[in-house]
């Protein structure tokens, strides 16, 4: 009796250990939009997958030993490939994520996301949320069947990215294959590699190995950060289409979207932003037409610089500075929101 009595005591005391251990653990909610970390296979040595077919919950379910460094729980923001993902997903990410930390709901947040689309909405959600708490995605290349799925390991470091107290204050990360990068930087630069991820101007900021995490940089953006841009249920974004510039390319995209009216074009320029006589014509018709008209570069890395080739005051440009076309696309449609004056969108350009 008196054994009994003792076993049981040591049981009710290590459950009450375990329970304050678990009460003082970060909190993470993780919000998933489904990408091949959630994509299924007919076969683990075929490449062919549909993604966003594996729930959350059986994700964070490959990853048992993080219960030991997080307390985690997860929500089904949305189910598709990010090839598929729209301006509703990300207005809903966003408004979540920010009623989360507004509720003081998690510490954290990690968004799984497919890598096609990554880099756009980590971007956009960048410049919608104002906490400085971490919000970091991650996604893989192979899916969840796979041979060697790198899935459950890019979780697993993005939750000690999110977890880890240097990341606050960075604004929104992508955690990706050990490398860490900022939202602003980060480009997917393979079609199908592991290693899909990299931030042409400024490298990764840093690294996540075997359960650590290190910094090697700040993204200079995110030092003095600009104002975020307000962002409500009822915000509605203007159209902001992207057009890409060729050798001896025909300016009838630019007139198609002159005729659809749209609010604003990136021109992936050629380049530092520049176009062809054909395209310099349509511009000038786009600008006359109230578009505002945005120079980017289809090159993967620089800077587009004001008057140079181009002279953007005479023509009525602006210049997307060291954006790829994507991102301008993405900053372009917000700061239309604020402005549709060309000098303060340009120093939005120049700021954020
Ligand atoms: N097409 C997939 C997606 O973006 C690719 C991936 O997740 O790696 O959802």
């Amino acid at each position: 009796m008196k054994k009994l009595l003792s076993v049981l005591v040591v049981l009710v005391l290590t459950l009450q250990v375990q329970a304050q251990t678990q009460e003082k653990l970060p909190r993470v909610i993780i919000l998933a939009t489904g990408g091949t970390i959630a994509g299924a296979g007919a076969s683990a040595d075929r490449a062919g997958y549909t993604a966003g077919k594996i729930p959350i919950d059986d994700l964070i379910g490959t990853i048992p030993s993080v219960k030991k460094i997080a307390s985690i729980s997860g929500e089904q923001i949305a189910s598709v490939g990010s090839q598929d993902m729209t301006i509703e997903i990300w207005k809903k990410l966003a408004i979540r994520a920010n009623e989360i930390f507004a509720k003081n709901e998690a510490d954290a947040i990690v968004v799984t996301h497919g890598t096609d689309t990554q880099e756009e909405t980590a971007y956009f959600l960048d410049l919608v949320i104002p906490s400085d708490k971490p919000v970091v995605l991650t996604g893989s290349m192979r899916p969840a069947t796979a041979i060697s799925a790198d899935g459950p390991k890019n979780l697993y470091d993005a939750i000690t990215v999110a977890i880890n107290p240097e990341t606050k204050g960075r604004g929104v990360l992508v955690s990706f294959n050990e490398g860490i990068y900022d939202a602003r930087e980060v480009m997917k630069m393979s079609t199908t590699k592991t290693d899909a991820f990299g931030s042409p101007n400024t490298g990764p900021i840093g690294q996540a190995y075997d359960g650590r995490v290190e910094y090697y940089s700040r993204a200079v953006r995110e030092v003095n950060p600009p104002k975020p841009i307000v962002l409500t249920a009822d915000t509605k974004l203007p159209r902001v289409d992207i057009v890409y510039m060729y050798a001896d390319a025909p300016a009838d995209q630019i007139d198609f979207l002159i005729s659809k009216k749209v609010d604003g074009i990136v021109i992936a320029g050629v380049g530092n932003g520049n176009f062809n006589k054909a395209y310099m014509e349509a511009v000038k018709r786009a600008v006359k037409a109230g578009i505002i008209v945005c120079r980017a570069s289809r090159a993967p890395s620089g800077r587009v610089v004001l008057h140079d080739e181009i002279n953007d005051e005479e023509l009525g440009t602006i210049v997307s500075d060291d954006l790829t076309a994507q991102k301008a696309r993405v900053l372009l449609m917000l700061a239309l929101t604020r402005t549709k004056d060309k000098k303060q969108l340009q120093e939005i350009f120049f700021t954020y």
